[in-house]
């Protein structure tokens, strides 16, 4: 249920609907826009008295919320959520609304020494945030499974040498608190997409959460997977498309270009395409991920390798440098179309 207040409606007004939703024991979340604030009851359906809040003061309407995710609902929140990564030792970049953002770097942490190497590259090529797996979801157990809290204390180095925020996944409920540590943004897989109380967790930090779309989750089933996370506070959250298991064998997972503007309508969290693990061969690449910024996507995560041939994980699908360059200057040109506009890694300032 939302609560519109009065566009005049003073700060007392809005504490008096606070406290009495919290009263009848659901949770107040507050959506201040450019005009108002919307402020969201949620807790068990039945349990709000829709008739004494809409006779409080200052409260203009009071309307249920059809969508069966609330907070990420465009309907909660009219206008596009920007979400802050980085901030204290490295700066802040801005994902959503007219914030463009390329995530960019290996898919796993190897060494250090390739770590330092390609961060300079994709930083060098335009890319903000710096990626790369400490711990990795492997379909196999034999598989090289990431070089954890090494590869941590790496990107964490690296990350803050380069001024880039970094962007790492977590798997487990039990790892949270020690990636949180290090981490800028945490990465949730498209295997842990339902992991529910791996959203609840990282819902209760105050972290930046990636959200990979499941293998075979709808957009719904995915919007729901982000109410977990903010359901417990934390707005920052940005959805990513990574494609979805289809019959088409052509290519690893097939990009689903119009979630982007469905997942547009429904929520205004932004969302950003993932042209990599969907193409899983370099060669499809780019043009996924101008596909994706031109169906309106807030930017993009990428995998980068200047030696894919050695790389331990997914060398098929990285772009090499030079490629990578040239994406990005074609990206800002979609961009310029799309009323969006990516930063200058050198332009960024410390929070
Ligand atoms: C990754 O980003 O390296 C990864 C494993 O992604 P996904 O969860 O989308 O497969
Ligand atoms: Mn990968």
């Amino acid at each position: 249920m939302i609560i519109v207040m009065e566009q005049s409606a003073p700060q007392a007004a809005i504490d008096r609907v606070v406290a009495e939703i919290e009263r009848m024991g659901s949770h107040a979340h507050l959506s201040r826009g450019n005009y108002r604030t919307v402020i969201g009851a949620i807790g068990e359906e039945g349990t709000i008295d829709q008739n004494h809040l809409a006779a409080l003061d200052g409260v203009e309407k009071v309307v249920p919320i059809m969508k069966p995710y609330k907070l990420a609902s465009r309907e909660f929140h009219e206008d596009d959520s920007i979400v802050e990564v980085g901030g204290g030792n490295v700066p802040v970049v801005k994902i959503g609304g007219s914030h463009a953002a390329c995530i960019a770097g290996p898919c796993a942490v190897e060494n250090e020494k390739m770590l330092n190497t390609i961060a300079r590259h994709v930083r060098a090529g335009g890319a903000t945030i710096l990626r790369g797996g400490a711990f990795k979801p492997r379909t196999s157990p034999y598989s090289f499974q990431g070089q954890g809290e090494a590869a941590l204390k790496w990107m964490r180095a690296c990350g803050d040498e380069l001024g880039m925020p970094i962007c790492t996944e977590v798997m487990d409920t039990r790892q949270v608190e020690l990636i949180e540590r290090y981490t800028d943004m945490f990465q949730i897989g498209a295997r842990n997409m339902q992991n529910f109380d791996l959203l609840r967790e990282v819902g209760k930090t105050r972290k930046a959460v990636l959200l990979k779309r499941g293998l075979a989750a709808s957009v719904k089933d995915w919007l729901l997977s982000a109410e977990y996370v903010l359901s417990q506070g934390n707005r920052s959250l940005v959805l990513c498309e990574r494609g979805i298991k289809t019959f088409e064998d052509s290519v690893r997972y097939s990009m689903d270009i119009s979630s982007i503007p469905v997942a547009k309508q429904w929520s205004h969290l932004p969302i950003i395409v993932d042209p990599s693990h969907a193409a899983g061969k370099r060669d499809y690449v780019p043009a996924l991920a101008l596909a994706g910024m031109a169906a309106g996507a807030d930017g993009i995560i990428v995998e980068v390798h200047h030696c894919p041939s050695e790389a331990q994980c997914d060398g098929p699908q990285a772009l090499l440098p030079e490629t990578f360059h040239e994406l990005m200057q074609q990206l800002r040109q979609i961009a310029a179309i799309t009323k969006k506009e990516f930063a200058e890694a050198g332009e960024m300032v410390r929070a």
